[in-house]
């Protein structure tokens, strides 16, 4: 790194550049704002970035950037150019993503920039297939929206919550896919009962990589810690989303506990801006200084964002001991407005309800503000369910929840939201 981009990207320059705002949306530099306006083939006033540093993903061998290109929703062609420019070339989205317009913005920036798809390594994921004949059909409809023959790393299986999806018919699809030369890598998607997905798939050979929720909350959990050591032992590369950590907004009627967080957040935000990070680019690097990540997937749906995140990738410090008990604290402080995916816990006493799926739709829409995703994940439970949703005594599933959920009244609002 040369001497003038080391002085760009310093932290507390690239803070004083920023303005001291909140998650994601930082820098308000006027050159990065006309590299948004003028698209992607007008040579815009830009900073000069070196590429973001790269790891290895697991056993194979591939080179992937710590910063990877979250894409649940329609890629902005000056975004897609400037992640490319700036090295961040790992590009993930799904069939579902947008209903497939995140597939398509993709494809058809391939259409235009054909000679660029050799430097992306593009990642999709299936959609609640069933058969190995289900999975051919999302994998084809991706190439074709993609616009491409051969997806890098493809997650097969998706929104994994156990097993039992993991059987010797998928485990040859994947081989087959691969000495067809439609995929290269295969893997799947974790959101719930995380720790015991990835302790299961540790002992099989076949799995190349996991993205996995992960982020300053969940590495307090011994279990997910072990977990990840046993993947990284196996030689699977790992890439943490949902590094955020975001809490639902639930109502909270209890004033004592709404202002006890608003004091917590207080606290973290002003610790971490002294150290010169905004709230956000403190909880990437918590995750991202983790060697045995290979990458952190972050929706960056605007260049500033991209910048944001590309200063955190390329800052040298290690969190210090002091800051990570900060980020406990503050963990331990929130901990009832975050939903820590442990489905395995509180559904098996919650008669019959998708605990865990609600919750992730309610965090879609209060902490995403991604209204359509929010739905289409509450539209998939069964419609019994949905009828006696208010009616259930969800009093034994708020008693066992390790993070004391409101679970009850959570859930009566995602579904004044959501139905
Ligand atoms: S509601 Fe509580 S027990 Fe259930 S998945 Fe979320 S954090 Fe775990």
């Amino acid at each position: 790194m040369s001497r003038q981009d080391d002085k760009r990207i310093n932290r507390r320059n690239f803070l004083k550049t920023a303005g001291l705002v909140g998650v994601g949306s930082v820098i308000t530099a006027a050159k990065v704002k006309a590299a948004d306006a003028n698209g992607p083939n007008v040579p815009a006033a830009q900073p000069t970035i070196q590429k973001v540093p790269k790891r290895k993903l697991g056993k194979t061998g591939v080179e992937v950037p710590v910063l990877s290109l979250g894409l649940g929703r329609p890629g902005e062609p000056a975004v897609l150019r400037q992640s490319l420019d700036w090295g961040v070339n790992y590009w993930d989205t799904s069939l579902a993503a947008g209903n497939g317009t995140s597939e398509r913005s993709i494809g058809e920036f391939i259409a235009k920039n054909p000679e660029l798809r050799k430097d992306i390594f593009l990642v999709t994921k299936e959609n609640k297939s069933k058969t190995p004949d289900d999975l051919e059909k999302c994998l084809q409809t991706s190439l074709k929206q993609l616009n491409t023959n051969c997806i890098d790393l493809y997650f097969g299986v998706y929104m994994v919550n156990d097993m039992v999806r993991f059987t010797d018919d998928i485990k040859k699809w994947a081989e087959d896919a691969k000495k067809r030369g439609v995929i290269k890598h295969f893997g799947f998607t974790t959101h719930q009962n995380m720790p015991q997905c990835l302790m299961a798939a540790s002992k099989l050979d076949w799995i190349d990589a996991i993205m996995t929720s992960y982020n300053f909350r969940l590495s307090q959990d011994k279990q997910m810690q072990d977990a990840i050591d046993a993947c990284n032992k196996a030689g699977i590369g790992l890439i943490a989303m949902k590094t955020q950590a975001m809490r639902q907004r639930g109502p909270n009627t209890d004033p004592n506990a709404v202002a006890a967080e608003a004091e917590a957040d207080r606290k973290m935000l002003a610790h971490f801006l002294e150290k010169g990070f905004t709230e956000g680019q403190a909880k990437i690097k918590a995750v991202m200084d983790d060697q045995r990540f290979s990458s952190v997937c972050s929706a960056m749906t605007s260049t500033t964002m991209l910048m944001s995140n590309i200063a955190v990738a390329h800052d040298k410090t290690k969190l210090a001991a002091e800051d990570m008990d900060v980020l406990k604290q503050y963990a331990q402080a929130t901990c009832s407005g975050y939903c820590a995916g442990c489905a395995h816990i509180c559904e098996p006493v919650a008669l019959g309800v998708p605990v865990g799926d609600i919750m992730r739709a309610l965090m879609y829409h209060d902490s995403y503000g991604d209204i359509a995703h929010a739905k289409a994940v509450f539209a998939e439970i069964p419609a019994d369910v949905k009828q006696r949703l208010l009616s259930v005594d969800y009093s034994a599933a708020e008693h066992v929840c390790p993070n004391r959920m409101q679970i009850g009244k959570l859930i009566a609002d995602a579904a004044a939201k959501l139905a």
